[in-house]
């Protein structure tokens, strides 16, 4: 029979009938755990850090995972484990770092609005730099610098403003979006970060975007960047590191990102035809190094056939799987182990039980299914489990990470009681 491609997910796969994570059957799991269920593969986590890895050998360069896209401490301790850094966006998540025992020397601290709290406790931790992305945020980081005796690692974001016309789909790189400081601007707020007293500039960066799918934004960007770099190096600010960011995107649904390692094969000729290729180098994937690495796994409540539309509905949600609902974003949705002899197909929106008419998971999906089946979500490792909420009290799904044909709990699911915790009686 003919079973659902996996395409971008090379440690998921069909065995016989049954879906495998790595050399461990799915369905067993969910079993065991219930659904809905996160599983995620380490060696899908670990060859996607790898291709970076590849890409960037001989070369003095640190990979700062942005944890925002799965902070699950498990997840933390296997790149901290493989020599990562960590690009942090909150206080909340330097803890994380702490807890999974990341080195706090490899964090940056991006984000347009740290607090001085964030501030003071980034400092005290001794984090590797703080990516400033306005002018009063530089003058607040500085004086909370001084207060302390202390001087801050800084670098600041610039805004490439890469063409639009050319690449539309980038949505953090452009003027007019809040991340950054303008092209123009930069030299200048780079001399104002010079001039303080609690501040020691060390690199600049930028992050043009996420889920990019082609290199020329990504070449586009890196000659802005170094356009920059040259002018604050005129003004006689010398910039110890140069980070590109992240973004770099996965296969959703018939995408064809570059690799890492082929990505960087064109930027790494470019650095070199400019001179700076023995600039040291950070970068700050999130997506591409945790997307693909995991599935959610849901069971079929109700099948609902309508004159407009038949419903699949699902036992996973908007709460454990908000891209839909936020971006209308694509993941694919395979069974688990698929029905032999395989009956027609129905087209289905598979939704979940959330109530919102925004609670759908996947629209007009061809599938052969009845109630108690299994499906997984598919490119579920990435803005999944971070983004997932106790909407409708719902308690958070559980998270396995597999390795090899041993499936560990990493997230044990959350009860009703767990979800109320922290809220307080009336007397
Ligand atoms: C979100 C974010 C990243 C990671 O983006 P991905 O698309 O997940 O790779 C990197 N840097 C910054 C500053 C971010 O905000």
């Amino acid at each position: 029979m003919l079973l659902p491609a996996l395409p971008g997910h090379p440690h998921f796969s069909y065995q016989g009938n049954a879906l495998f994570a790595e050399a461990v059957r799915v369905s067993e799991l969910a079993a065991t755990y219930g659904t809905p269920l996160f599983i995620y593969s380490k060696a899908a986590m670990l060859s996607a850090l790898a291709a970076y890895q590849r890409g960037f050998e001989g070369r003095d360069a640190q990979i700062c995972y942005a944890m925002k896209a799965n902070s699950s401490l498990a997840v933390l301790q296997v790149f901290a484990r493989a020599d990562c850094g960590f690009d942090i966006v909150s206080g909340g998540e330097l803890e994380r770092v702490q807890a999974a025992g990341g080195d706090v020397g490899k964090v940056i601290f991006s984000g347009v609005g740290k607090t001085q709290a964030e501030m003071r406790q980034a400092l005290a931790a001794g984090i590797g730099c703080f990516n400033v992305e306005s002018e009063a945020e530089l003058d607040v980081l500085s004086g909370v610098a001084l207060a302390m005796g202390m001087r801050a690692p800084v670098s600041i974001r610039v805004n490439p403003n890469v063409d639009p016309k050319t690449h539309p789909y980038i949505s953090t790189g452009l003027k007019g979006n809040k991340f950054g400081v303008a092209h123009e601007d930069a030299v200048r707020i780079y001399r104002h970060a010079a001039s303080l007293d609690g501040l020691k500039v060390v690199g600049i960066d930028c992050h043009i975007g996420s889920q990019i799918t082609e290199v020329t934004p990504y070449l586009d960007a890196m000659d802005r960047v170094l356009d920059l770099v040259a002018a604050i190096e005129d003004a006689g600010i010398a910039l110890a590191h140069i980070d590109f960011g992240g973004g770099l995107g996965i296969d959703y649904n018939h995408d064809t990102p570059p690799e890492a390692d082929a990505l960087w094969r064109q930027l790494l000729a470019k650095l070199d035809a400019r001179g700076y290729g023995g600039r040291k180098l950070m970068i700050e994937p999130g997506r591409s190094l945790v997307g693909n690495a995991g599935v959610c796994i849901t069971e079929v409540l109700y099948l609902k056939p309508g004159e407009q539309k038949n419903f699949c509905i699902i036992d996973a949600a908007m709460n454990d799987l908000p891209r839909p609902a936020m971006y209308q974003a694509f993941h694919a949705i395979v069974p688990v182990e698929p029905r032999v002899p395989q009956a027609e197909t129905l087209v289905y929106d598979v939704v979940g039980p959330v109530c919102e008419s925004g609670d759908w998971i996947g629209r007009d999906r061809a599938l052969n299914v009845a109630a108690g089946d299994q499906l997984a979500v598919m490119s579920a490792g990435a803005y999944c489990m971070s983004m997932a909420s106790n909407y409708n009290t719902r308690g958070r799904a559980a998270e396995l990470l597999v390795d090899g044909d041993v499936a560990r709990l990493i997230r044990a699911r959350e009860s009703a009681a767990d979800t109320f915790r922290g809220e307080l009686l009336l007397p």
